[in-house]
């Protein structure tokens, strides 16, 4: 395993980016390296790796973002780099998705055994077909963006998808309204509540017979699991 993994670093400092590059090219790890979020996010959709170093503290596109917009499509192990000092919300950052997170300075050699560590511990997933979701009935292809019932493709508009996409990967869990709209429409922006609402009704129309996929908890919010 040591030999081909692939590394993208996304990662604004030069001095940090050497520092981590040194230690990666002493396991043979091979490197990809961007300088803000913008390229960090073209450069993950052009290459395979195999897991991604991503700092917070960004230009152009902030390492919160670039972790969201990753989790859309994949399943790669994410570290998130974050300076001390810096407000860092971890449970925000693993909610975004991160699997791990580490605080600067760091000792190269720790970076190198979190990133053998997570990839022993997501070995079995990554070698499995991870764009897929299944939830009952419900398939979701996380590349395509495609629902799929019964064979057939269900046209969703954009955050719709999300929206369906959000809570089938968070099964079971009880959301409100102002939390959907902070995980489905955007970290800083909170709208009217009732677009969540309007929204669930007309997911439950698209999923037809399996509308009962999404339950209402009066008083409190929304959940999605397969129905009993
Ligand atoms: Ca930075």
């Amino acid at each position: 395993m040591d030999s081909n993994i692939k590394v993208l670093m996304i990662e604004d400092e030069e001095k940090m980016r050497d520092l981590m590059k040194i230690a990666f090219k002493k396991e043979s790890i091979e490197t990809f390296e961007a300088v803000d979020g913008k390229q960090g996010l073209s450069m993950f959709k052009d290459n395979n790796v195999d897991i991604v170093v991503l700092d917070i503290m960004l230009p152009e596109i902030d390492g919160w973002t670039v972790c969201r917009e990753i989790r859309r499509s994949s399943n790669v192990p994410i570290i998130l780099l974050t300076a001390r000092g810096e407000e860092f919300d971890k449970l925000f950052g693993f909610e975004l998705g991160a699997d791990d997170y580490i605080v600067k300075p760091f000792s190269p050699k720790e970076l190198v055994a979190r990133i053998k560590a997570l990839l022993r511990r997501t070995d079995n997933r990554s070698n499995e077909t991870t764009h897929i979701l299944e939830i009952g009935e419900i398939i979701i292809n996380r590349l395509s963006r495609e629902v799929i019932i019964e064979e057939r493709i269900i046209n969703l508009t954009n955050k719709e998808y999300e929206l369906l996409y959000f809570l089938a990967t968070n099964p079971k869990i009880v959301f409100n309204r102002e939390q959907l709209l902070l995980k489905v429409w955007g970290y800083e922006q909170y709208g009217d509540p009732r677009t969540v609402d309007t929204h669930i009704k007309k997911l439950r129309e698209k999923l037809g017979d399996f509308s009962n996929y999404i339950t209402t908890i009066w008083g409190v919010g929304y959940k999605l699991e397969v129905p009993k």
